[in-house]
């Protein structure tokens, strides 16, 4: 294992992810206030080139600051860690061979720390919350992302405040419950919960970690990209199967396929990155199919998938842009679909996918047919959660 102590953040500025303007990463940010718009970190990644080599990483510890580099945080010690991330990529032959496919992989975020990927996310923005000394957090959220920051705030005795639509999955407010926190429960949309969360920052002095309002969770979610890669002997694979809620995954795996080819990981090849959205929540799919930049915010959202019932994005041009460049595509699945890919998943792989991730199947499908993706292409579907936490809908939905 590589000392902690030799390698270090190449962290250098924020940059605004529409104008490009610059600022210091040394206090709390949130989003532009000329504009809006998230600001994404940069790295000068010359310098992180020289000890972020292919050769050091099998000497890595297994979770997602293996990448340290290229991660926010700069003093080891505000690391808050529960070990999340390197999580199994692994190949779905069963599945893959039912569907005629000799290359199908699922990245299985279910095995993370809470339950989803949200972890990765979180880690990286209670650290860097710690190293601003930003302790007291909040957060609207109809599940796993408040799950996931309570988790963090209890590892690191930091507080950690919760602002939920009361429909929110009984899990996550079980969760959060448990670890601590305070559970506001608000009657209203996600949307009543994040002003109201909002004015709890204004009043109270909280530092509020939705996503893309700061710039750090990206951050984490990137290294899902870094370790696909990785785990690929530093190949790219053909197309990503991406379940698209803020999009917050989506942006984060875009940009560090642009880091690695920085670093000299990779070339200029990239996946076809597909954003799949829930047919009853579907603000990115709707505007990528208009050839709009922008999405309008959807009315009345409906999905069981709780982590795609985002009705507006703040990164949502970021997620068009990456679907766009990468010649990939967006489109819809109902939720009778997930469950059934849920089903299916569970069936053929062993693995008990959260509808997110169930509805990568049924996306994969609908492109298999249509010939969009080819048999022989190399697909990876994120598999952004456990269905441990979905208990309450799949028991009925699968008949129980
Ligand atoms: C939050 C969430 C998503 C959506 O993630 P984004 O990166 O915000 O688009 C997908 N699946 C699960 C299980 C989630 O919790």
């Amino acid at each position: 294992m590589l000392d902690r102590t030799e390698i270090r953040s190449h962290i250098t500025h924020l940059e605004c992810s529409l104008s490009a303007e610059e600022c210091g990463h040394d206090m709390p940010h949130r989003l532009n206030p000329k504009n809006g718009k998230p600001y994404l970190v940069r790295y000068d990644l010359a310098k992180a080139a020289e000890t972020l080599t292919k050769e050091s990483m099998s000497r890595r510890e297994p979770n997602m600051w293996r990448y340290r580099e290229v991660m926010p945080v700069i003093d080891p010690a505000n690391i808050v860690t529960l070990g999340e991330g390197f999580t199994p990529l692994r190949e779905a032959t069963r599945l893959g061979s039912r569907l005629g496919m000799n290359s199908l992989l699922i990245k299985d975020e279910g095995v993370n720390p809470t339950g989803s990927f949200k972890a990765r996310g979180l880690s990286a923005a209670v650290s860097k919350a710690l190293e601003l000394k930003q302790i007291k957090l909040t957060m609207p959220s109809a599940g796993n992302a408040a799950g996931a920051m309570s988790a963090y705030a209890a590892a690191a005795g930091m507080e950690a405040h919760v602002y939920m639509p009361k429909d929110a999955p009984i899990a996550n407010q079980i969760e959060c419950t448990a670890y601590g926190a305070e559970l506001n429960l608000v009657d209203g949309f996600i949307t009543d919960a994040g002003r109201i969360s909002g004015e709890a920052a204004e009043k109270y002095g909280y530092f509020d970690v939705s996503t893309l309002k700061e710039p750090y969770r990206v951050e984490g979610k990137k290294t899902m990209g870094y370790e696909i890669v990785e785990q690929l002997g530093f190949e790219v694979p053909d197309v990503v199967i991406y379940p698209t809620g803020g999009g917050t995954g989506i942006v984060g795996i875009w940009k560090a396929l642009d880091e690695m080819e920085q670093l000299g990981w990779i070339g200029s090849e990239r996946p076809r990155m597909i954003c799949v959205q829930a047919s009853g929540c579907s603000p990115l799919v709707d505007a990528y199919k208009k050839g709009e930049e922008f999405a309008e915010p959807f009315k009345n959202p409906s999905t069981l998938a709780a982590g795609m019932r985002v009705p507006s994005a703040v990164g949502d041009f970021l997620v068009i842009r990456a679907v766009r460049e990468s010649a990939g595509t967006a489109l819809t699945v109902t939720d009778d679909q997930m469950v059934a890919s849920v089903q299916e998943m569970a069936e053929f792989e062993g693995i008990f996918p959260a509808p997110e991730g169930g509805a990568t199947l049924s996306a994969l499908q609908l492109l298999l047919e249509s010939g969009e993706i080819a048999k022989d292409e190399r697909v990876v579907l994120l598999n952004t959660g456990s269905a441990l936490k979905y208990l309450d809908v799949l028991g009925p939905a699968l008949g129980l």
